[in-house]
């Protein structure tokens, strides 16, 4: 009987997960179900290198051995999550190719006229996405690396683009949501698969945008402006100004990255009593949402969230119920995240790191080369 394995590729700031889980035939032969999970990488900086997605790509398809995978899950609509496929099929001429594709439920092409009160929030998210690019084209002085990654990564027509090459990657696509009905979707007879979140309704995951002032004509000449203080006016107090300026954009471009991340795809995978999480880039909101509802329980193993962010961590109770220590029934515990440094501010961040450290075996892609993978096994 073989191990169930999870291999993490390094795609320097961004995911790509292959799960290989021994099952069997209708018939009763065993056989070797592959799962991908996202695959992609920020567009800007260091942590965004497309070259790294041909090895990585030449080695799942040596996993398939000419078969499709049986489950693609696109988690949620970032570029770091879903450029890969895109750019496989397009640069290197491969195109994976999947029985079933689940992609997160607001990517459904008529998600929004089904959820009114959701395209509402999603509206004043794009307005506000759309009035920070504009103004910071107008100013780059106030453009940071980071605030460019955050920028990038929620851009609504390049991820657009991308999500509508990977409805096609499946043979079947299922939008899908906690309650969604997965079974035989893809049929599988050792392993059980069950979605945590997201919620169906996403207006849940929307916060409210602080207001900026960006849309009045003096603003734009003021940030013009910038590099020096206007006559008259303290340079101190003048860079005050611009510091915070620049902090309000990075607290409302965070909260559209936080929307976006809160509706990932949330996904247990039982196998021999083994029980993984995979959880997407799911924020706090999403994990207090799984908490409240009830569904949340100790898990073996843990992809963690968001790159080792602070907000991808569960809060201290929540983090208590997946990784409880000490461990329920004293097998091993594993949790793998996949970052680079200096992309987003402080992610990953060193007392994430730790807490996860403490309580389980941490994995991290920052640990081999770039396009190379890690291992994590669960023996039968
Ligand atoms: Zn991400």
């Amino acid at each position: 009987m073989e191990a169930l394995r999870v291999r993490c590729y390094n795609v320097r700031f961004g995911d790509a997960i292959l799960i290989s889980i021994p099952d069997r035939t209708a018939a009763g032969s065993p056989i070797t179900r592959h799962m991908l999970i996202d695959m992609g990488n920020v567009l800007s900086g260091a942590g965004g290198q497309d070259e790294l997605f041909a090895p990585i790509i030449q080695d799942i398809q040596s996993q398939l051995r000419g078969r499709p995978l049986d489950l693609y899950v696109m988690t949620h609509e970032h570029l770091d999550h879903v450029q890969g496929l895109p750019y496989a099929h397009t640069k290197l001429g491969i195109s994976l190719q999947a029985r079933h594709a689940w992609l997160t439920a607001s990517a459904a092409p008529d998600y929004y006229d089904r959820h009114p009160e959701a395209r509402r929030r999603l509206e004043a998210l794009r307005q506000a996405y759309a009035q920070i690019e504009r103004f910071l084209s107008a100013s780059p002085s106030l453009l940071s690396p980071a605030l460019q990654a955050v920028l990038n990564n929620n851009n609504p027509r390049q991820t657009g683009d991308c999500v509508d090459f990977l409805r096609s990657v499946g043979r079947k696509t299922w939008y899908v949501y906690r309650g969604y009905d997965i079974s035989r979707r893809p049929a599988l007879r050792d392993a059980k698969l069950e979605i945590w979140a997201p919620e169906e309704d996403a207006s849940i995951y929307y916060s409210p945008i602080l207001p900026m002032a960006l849309n009045a004509p003096a603003d734009f000449s003021l940030a013009l402006d910038t590099l020096s203080p206007p006559a008259g006016v303290d340079a101190g107090t003048f860079y005050n100004l611009v510091e915070m300026r620049r902090r309000g954009f990075m607290d409302n471009l965070l909260a559209i990255d936080r929307a976006a991340n809160n509706t990932s795809i949330v996904f247990g995978l039982e196998w021999r009593g083994w029980r993984l999480l995979f959880a997407g880039d799911a924020e706090i909101r999403s994990w207090q949402t799984m908490f409240h509802k009830g569904i949340l329980r100790p898990v073996h193993f843990l992809k963690v969230s968001h790159h080792g962010s602070f907000n991808g961590l569960p809060p201290a109770p929540i983090l208590d119920t997946v990784l409880p220590q000490p461990a329920p029934d004293g097998r091993p515990r594993h949790a793998v995240v996949s970052t680079f440094p200096g992309t987003y501010n402080n992610v990953p961040d060193a007392v994430v790191l730790e807490e996860l450290a403490a309580r389980c075996t941490l994995h991290s892609t920052l640990e081999i080369p770039d396009g190379a993978y890690l291992d994590i096994v669960f023996p039968p």
